[in-house]
């Protein structure tokens, strides 16, 4: 039996950074995961960390909108209708959560953590030794007509009044000379930074966590239980215990909290990537977003990588990558892709919660069980300032922001 002061369930990049957060604090931490670090949803996104990230992706309000991704006509967009049944009551909380005012309550309890989000990164790469990897060239959005364009200002420039996020007019072929096809128009947002891949990312993190003592060991999460009062979990080799333990199974997170009792209402939007090789020299500075089309082209360490929008489907229902397939005469339009890298398409889920605000937090139904998940698109990004922020609320010390709007019991959940 390994004897603990903290079990994190899930190596991603939320629990590998709570668990050094924890770490930081004095505590003896042993991380957990049924695979190795960083090799689900940490892995194949995007890379990008949101410092712009302060209003979130609500779910549609116009009708005709609405219709359309119901009837699978944008390729941001995929529904597996079969789902339906089970995914409608998240579906429509997340609705709910998506009007005006439920959108700026989501963007003013976003801020304190995107305000950070480079920081905490920043401070943990340093210490993992791989600060160089950041690149400070920011984001591309591309537009093909001038009416996504313009929309696109009108919002920007509202976003930029409401919460300072900057954004700048470019001239794409400036900046991205290998882009090609006709372009209305371009925005740069100067703010974010990306890598060419997150997953080494966390894996450094996690290598820094293993160097100053902390354990990363093979288990499942599903075998956790409250034993005399502490709580365990089996492991590769010998049992781990602990008096408090975090969820961070991103998600996975409903595997370990529904056999407790709790019905957080979880959903998952997948997402898929594929990269591809660049035809001769050309090359890409810094992820491209082709707004009206919803994927993204980042110059990632395997070659370009193609990261797909939305897909609306039961968590481990079979990969349905028709989005790629969508996207990739689309993105083949604006750059010269050549061949497919990958033998098959990888696909990722982004935990959701419905007011798209990460759980931070515990609940007074069982001591020492904490959580951390929920962190939807932009789980890269909060990974190292959710982490910090727990790790505080865990050890005692003043957080560094109000952690109500995170809090667990925020959706009334019976137990
Ligand atoms: C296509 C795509 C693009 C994205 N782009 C970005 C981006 O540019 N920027 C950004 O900030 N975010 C992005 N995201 C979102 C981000 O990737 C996720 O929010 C984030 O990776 C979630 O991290 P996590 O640690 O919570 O979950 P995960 O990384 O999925 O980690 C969960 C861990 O739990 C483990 N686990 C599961 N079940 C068990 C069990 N029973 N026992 C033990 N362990 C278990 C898994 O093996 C896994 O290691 C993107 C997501 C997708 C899909």
């Amino acid at each position: 039996m390994i004897r603990t002061d903290i079990i994190v369930l899930g190596a991603g990049v939320v629990g590998v950074s709570t668990a050094l957060h924890l770490q930081k604090r004095g505590r003896s931490v042993a991380l957990v995961d049924r695979r190795g670090v960083a090799e689900e949803t940490s892995y194949g996104n995007t890379g990008i960390i949101q410092r712009e990230g302060v209003v979130p992706y609500p779910f549609p309000r116009n009708p005709w909108l609405i219709g359309k991704y119901a009837l699978n006509l944008l390729p941001e967009s995929n529904l597996h209708w079969s789902a339906v049944p089970n995914i409608a009551p998240w579906l429509y909380r997340y609705w709910r959560a998506s009007t005006p005012a439920g959108i700026a309550a989501t963007a003013r309890a976003m801020w304190p953590l995107i305000e950070r989000c480079v920081a905490e990164h920043e401070t943990l790469m340093l210490d993992a030794g791989i600060a160089g990897v950041v690149r400070r060239t920011g984001y591309l959005r591309v537009y093909r007509s001038p009416q996504a364009l313009a929309a696109a200002r009108a919002k920007d420039e509202a976003d930029r009044i409401a919460y300072g996020v900057k954004f700048e007019a470019a001239d794409a072929g400036a900046l991205e000379p290998h882009l090609k096809g006709e372009l209305a128009g371009a925005t740069l947002m100067p703010e974010p930074v990306s890598v060419a891949d997150p997953g080494g990312v966390v894996r450094a993190y996690a290598s820094l966590f293993e160097e100053r003592g902390g354990r990363v060991v093979r288990g499942d999460a599903q075998t956790l239980k409250r034993v005399a009062g502490a709580w365990s979990v089996d492991a590769a080799e010998e049992p781990i215990e602990a008096p408090a333990v975090v969820v961070a199974m991103g998600p996975w997170s409903d595997d370990a909290f529904r056999q407790l009792g709790y019905r957080f209402p979880l959903g998952v939007k997948r997402g898929y990537h594929m990269h591809f090789k660049p035809v001769g020299n050309a090359a890409l500075s810094r992820p491209v977003i082709d707004a009206e089309n919803g994927y993204v082209l980042t110059p990632m360490l395997r070659g370009i990588r193609l990261t797909t929008g939305v897909e609306f489907a039961l968590r481990d229902a079979p990969a349905t990558p028709v989005q790629l397939d969508r996207a990739e005469p689309l993105a083949r339009q604006i750059f010269p892709l050549g061949e497919r890298v990958d033998a098959h398409p990888w696909l990722g889920r982004r935990p959701c919660l419905p007011d798209m605000l990460p759980i931070v937090g515990h609940t007074a139904r069982h001591e020492g069980l904490w959580f951390n998940f929920g962190h939807h698109h932009l789980g890269f990004t909060l990974g190292p300032v959710t982490g910090r922020l727990l790790a505080e609320m865990m050890t005692g010390e003043a957080p560094f922001t109000d952690p109500a709007p995170y809090r667990a019991d925020r959706f009334h959940e019976r137990w």
